[in-house]
């Protein structure tokens, strides 16, 4: 695509990053097909080619965005499925981040999406505080249902922004989801940390080193369980664990808040360094994949910065989601050998694979999740249309519910064409979104490893034992 940027224009290091992507797309259109908000919505401008001219428009006439180009931005997911399907290389993930970033800046949005956008970035990224918002969504919710059943949504604003209807839609989203987060609260045995009575997990293999472990913050809250099994995983694997908490701020960063998203990535650069100047660090392990993937990007995010710019680079080529990272050392459940623990066997019990956009997409992993839920012993079943996004995308189901609503709706019927008894993910936001829908349970790949191999069964199994073979 021919640009015109100016010489003055290309000395700003973000518009000449952007300048070199738009250059590479030669409008060939093989993304649309692959694009979910085209898929349900039909309109040039709501796939990928149509953003990148509104993009292209707005940061080469330096024009600020308007009512007519901000709703398009808002309805992509950044699933980033476009890169996956483009043939020449555009690098979709930084173009959608920049415009979003111009935005911000130089768009007023109504008050209520203002207010909305201001309370996620203000909650979210603080474990205490989601756990505060949670708890007082659950009380506040027969009066926010009634409130929000009197403002539908309005049809004409179904995919816009905030409106009276599309803020009662937000709300309605929120509540959906802070219950089927709610009903994944799992048993204390599940969430403690390290292998303990009634866990034998075998002996762990020879200490073969140190990795990082995020916590990260919406998954500490919303699927602790997660967290436990990976230590429990990775020290059964030979490895000693260092916890890094705090957010990783690809929340913030995907509304447009680059202050803010830079802030919180640089408080996990120094907490990580911090760490690795204690002992040598093999690995930073995460286990959400959305923040996997913004994690191996902070070698780009950082690029300018004098000081950081090599300690992200190195950080970011240190990243591993798990999955990656135990197929990486080549982990089997026969590998960490252990006494079973729970009276139903996993051995071949169906699973669903649910390719998470950030995974696939966002990290070009996917068949190692898949490969190691064989080599446990599980049947992996794929899912029709697994290049489509479920509709999560950070705090896009919050932002975008009638979208989001409709693409999880249409993922949880493909899930149960699959005949398989539960699904499995590596991304807290897919579990949340795909278990407010779904009747089979929802886990992470790294919970189901772990019961392989002589963790505890995960919580939000034991309520359907009925539906798993009893170990003989
Ligand atoms: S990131 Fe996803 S929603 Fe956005 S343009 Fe690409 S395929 Fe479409
Ligand atoms: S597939 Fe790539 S080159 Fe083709 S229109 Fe889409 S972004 Fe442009």
């Amino acid at each position: 695509m021919q640009t015109g940027f100016t010489p003055a224009q290309l000395a700003d290091p973000e518009l000449a990053t952007s300048e070199q992507i738009l250059r590479k797309c030669v409008h060939c259109g093989f993304c649309t097909a692959t694009c979910p908000t085209y898929v349900l919505l039909g309109d040039e401008l709501d796939s990928p080619r149509g953003r990148i001219y509104l993009i292209k428009d707005m940061l080469e006439n330096a024009r600020p965005a308007t009512d007519a180009v901000v709703p398009h931005i808002d309805r992509c997911l950044s699933c980033l499925a476009c890169m996956t399907a483009c043939p020449s290389g555009v690098h979709y993930q930084h173009l959608i981040d920049h415009a979003r970033v111009h935005v911000e800046r130089t768009y007023r949005r109504p008050l209520r999406e203002r207010v909305l956008r201001a309370l996620l970035a203000a909650i979210l990224p603080y474990p205490r505080r989601l756990r505060a918002a949670l708890s007082l969504g659950a009380l506040a919710r027969p009066l926010v249902r009634r409130w929000a059943s009197n403002h539908p949504a309005h049809p004409a604003r179904a995919a816009g922004g905030a409106s009276a209807g599309g803020f009662a839609a937000s709300l309605r989203a929120m509540l959906q989801l802070a219950a089927a987060a709610t009903r994944r609260e799992p048993a204390p045995e599940a969430a403690r940390r390290a292998p303990a009575d009634g866990d034998e997990g075998g002996a762990p293999l020879g200490r073969r080193g140190r990795v990082a472990l995020l916590s990260g913050c919406a998954q500490s809250v919303l699927d602790s369980g997660t967290q436990a099994a990976s230590v429990r995983l990775l020290e059964r694997a030979g490895f000693d664990v260092v916890a890094i908490d705090g957010c990783c701020g690809a929340l913030v960063h995907h509304l447009g808040r680059a202050a803010d998203g830079a802030a919180f990535a640089t408080r996990i650069l120094e907490r990580i360094e911090a760490e690795r100047r204690r002992g040598a660090i093999d690995a930073v392990i995460v286990t959400a994949s959305g923040c996997g993937t913004h994690l191996k990007d902070y070698g780009h995010l950082f690029r300018t910065d004098a000081q950081r710019a090599g300690v992200a680079a190195a950080m970011s080529a240190r990243t591993r989601d798990i999955t990656e990272w135990l197929h990486e050392i080549g982990w089997s459940a026969a590998t960490a050998p252990a006494r079973a623990t729970s009276a139903w066997t996993h051995q071949g019990l169906s699973v669903a694979y649910h390719s998470a956009c950030s995974m696939q997409h966002g990290q070009q992993l996917d068949r190692a999740p898949r490969e190691l839920l064989e080599r446990a012993g599980f049947e992996v079943r794929e899912i029709p249309e697994g290049q489509l996004c479920c509709g999560s995308a950070g705090t896009y189901n919050l932002l975008q519910p009638e979208i989001a609503t409709q693409l999880r709706d249409r993922k949880v019927e493909s899930i149960r064409r699959t005949g398989a008894r539960l699904v499995a993910t590596g991304n807290v936001g897919c579990i949340i979104q795909l278990a407010s829908a779904s009747e089979l349970p929802v886990v992470h790949t790294a919970e189901l490893l772990d019961w392989a191999c002589g963790g505890p069964m995960p919580a939000t199994l034991r309520a359907r034992t009925e539906w798993f073979p009893p170990r003989r």
